[in-house]
């Protein structure tokens, strides 16, 4: 159990126990044994969720449950006992929130409600007190949706900043992790061709050095938008580090990936990303094999970049070969 929203589903799962336990030992010492004995039942499955979620560390199975008897439990405990269960109902309405992702939270309080109403179709006044349920259940179950909503937004846009790269706004490093292994698996399940592609500026402290890191900052986000714009879109650039870039390119063989390093090369070489001064990069490239972990894919692209570097800069090596200047 090492992730926290494990943690705490294990704690909502002790605590559950524990209140509903309570109850239980309450009603047994006033010798309810029915309703006892459907609170101790409601404790035991709230255990064993907490159990299941500490042994696998998989929380969803027990959020989901826990979501459905937080629905069903006071339905049944008004059907069964009294109407004491209608209580229930509100701090349930929000607890589902809490559970489960808003559409299902939603599914849930709409079954617990619509339930509920037909329970008491026939003994409710239809009036004063049954429109103050409605309302106060309504006005739970839209403050609990409003906050979900605004959970959901905050967590999306958190996820979306933890994988990009604050001055390129390309992936980052934690971006480039994900995708490298959906391409592994990608290949392991239906099999495909994939080319990596590790890219370092060449000599980039001694630009930095001369003109300044404002100045370096500019050529690194020109960069990383020069190249992006040469790739199609089943390719991806992302920066893992410094003056660091890899390319992905889903689809390409040892040919056209040759075909898109060299062209890329090319391409920086010429242009002229700060005024009166070359910028060129090193590239080095492997094809995707079967055996391949996210690791050795990279470590045997990274060792490519290295013999570009040993071995003049401003070149490609593709899987042991030095591609020769336009292709
Ligand atoms: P080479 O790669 O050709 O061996 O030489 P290099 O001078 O580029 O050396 P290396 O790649 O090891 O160093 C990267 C340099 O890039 C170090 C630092 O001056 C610069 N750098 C790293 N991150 C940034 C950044 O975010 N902004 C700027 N302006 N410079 C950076
Ligand atoms: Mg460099």
């Amino acid at each position: 159990m090492d992730s926290s929203p494990t943690r705490v589903m294990v704690i909502f799962t002790l605590l559950g126990a524990g209140a509903i336990g309570g109850f239980g030992v309450h009603r047994l010492l006033s010798a309810e044994y029915g309703i006892a004995s459907f609170d101790f039942f409601v404790a035991l499955s709230f255990l064993s969720l907490g159990y299941y979620t500490h042994k696998t560390g998989k929380d969803g199975l027990a959020r989901f449950l826990s979501a459905a008897i937080a629905a069903v439990g006071p339905l049944v405990f008004i059907r069964a006992f009294d109407d004491s269960g209608l209580y229930w109902v509100y701090s349930s309405t929000i607890i589902i929130y809490y559970l489960v992702p808003y559409r299902w939270a939603m599914g849930f309080n709409a079954v617990m409600l619509i339930s509920m109403s037909s329970i008491f179709w026939d003994t409710i006044d239809h009036g004063g007190q049954f429109y103050s349920f409605l309302v106060t259940i309504g006005l739970i179950n839209g403050f609990s949706l409003m906050f979900a909503l605004d959970e959901e937004r905050s967590r999306m846009k958190l996820k979306a900043l933890s994988i990009r790269d604050d001055l390129t706004n390309i992936g980052n490093r934690r971006a480039f992790s994900a995708r490298i292994l959906e391409i592994i698996n990608k290949n392991k399940r239906y099999g495909l061709n994939a080319c990596l592609v590790c890219i370092d500026i060449d000599k980039f402290k001694d630009t930095n050095d001369s003109l300044g890191h404002r100045a370096g900052d500019t050529a690194i986000k020109k960069l990383s938008s020069f190249i992006t714009g040469m790739l199609r879109e089943s390719d991806e650039v992302f920066r893992i580090g410094g003056d660091e870039f890899v390319i992905i390119a889903e689809g390409a063989d040892q040919d056209s990936g040759t075909q898109l390093t060299e062209k890329i090369r090319q391409a920086v070489e010429e242009e002229e990303f700060i005024p009166g001064r070359p910028l060129t990069i090193s590239l080095g490239a492997s094809v995707l094999k079967d055996t391949d972990t996210p690791e050795s894919w990279l470590s045997r692209a990274d060792e490519q970049l290295y013999k570009a570097k040993s071995s003049g800069r401003n070149q490609v090596y593709f899987d042991g070969e030095i591609i020769p200047v336009n292709g």
